[in-house]
């Protein structure tokens, strides 16, 4: 397999914080990485240079062999690189049917507001949110408030899934669900980057995993010899 979304040596910096540091992987279609390291690794900043929302100060990102290190939100979205926000914000007001028709026009691949309704109706169906499709957004419990932002970022119809801490906060059960959810998207032949807390969550589905510490890619592969990788351990360790 080609490489299908490519970093090279991408930094981000923030006034004197350097959030992403000389960072370089890709991934190929259809595989789900996960993404790990401690508190302010960098993983969200390298999600919003991916997607455009804070574009690299240096390097390049480069999808499907076009480089869009410079692309607006929009464009990402377009082109099909969708991500889930870890703190959950759906129009409060809006149905639950309207937040998603609202994702699939900004990925816009709908007509107009009818199309995307239909287009949304199917996206809540997969995520076992159909049956209260009219209640508004506020009404919803976390775990629905996370399925929901999942339908929405499907309704982009994306190429790249960027996931950005789905799981957190969800009890035993809800977490099986949406590992459920996330292997048959993956069965789509959606690409999956998974930014992800819970070890045992990350293990079971990833087929690589990626791991920042201090905005720098210190270890990447295979799942297993990641984890006991000796710069991983320590970058864990010493976060304690
Ligand atoms: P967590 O696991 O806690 O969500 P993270 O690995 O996603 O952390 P980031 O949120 O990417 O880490 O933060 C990396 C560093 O960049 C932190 O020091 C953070 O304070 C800084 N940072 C992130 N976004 C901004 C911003 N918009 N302005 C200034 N600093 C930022």
């Amino acid at each position: 397999m080609s490489d299908y979304l490519r970093l090279e040596n991408v930094s981000k910096t923030f006034g004197g914080i350097r959030a992403v540091n000389d960072v370089s992987f890709a991934l190929k279609q259809g595989e789900i990485v996960g993404l790990i390291g401690p508190n302010g690794a960098g993983k969200t900043t390298l999600v919003n240079v991916i997607t455009g929302v804070h574009p690299a100060s240096l390097g390049r990102v480069i999808f499907q062999g076009e480089e869009v290190t410079r692309q607006k939100p929009f464009q990402a979205a377009r082109r099909g690189l969708a991500r889930t926000f870890q703190i959950v914000q759906p129009f409060p007001e809006m149905t639950v049917l309207d937040n998603v028709a609202a994702g699939a026009l900004f990925g816009g691949s709908p007509e107009g507001l009818a199309e995307a309704r239909e287009h949304a109706h199917r996206h809540l169906a997969f995520v076992g949110l159909d049956p209260i499709a009219d209640q508004p957004a506020a009404s919803l419990t976390l775990p629905n408030r996370k399925r929901l932002e999942l339908a929405k970022s499907l309704a982009m119809n994306p190429k790249v899934l960027m996931l950005d801490e789905v799981n957190a906060g969800l009890n035993t059960g809800e977490i099986d669900t949406a590992l459920d959810l996330i292997r048959r998207i993956s069965e789509r032949g959606i690409t999956i980057l998974l930014i992800e807390h819970l070890m045992k969550v990350v293990m079971s589905v990833s087929q690589r995993l990626l791991v920042l510490h201090h905005g720098a890619l210190i270890a990447e592969g295979e799942p297993q010899k990641v984890v006991n990788d000796q710069h991983v351990v320590e970058a864990y360790l010493g976060e304690k």
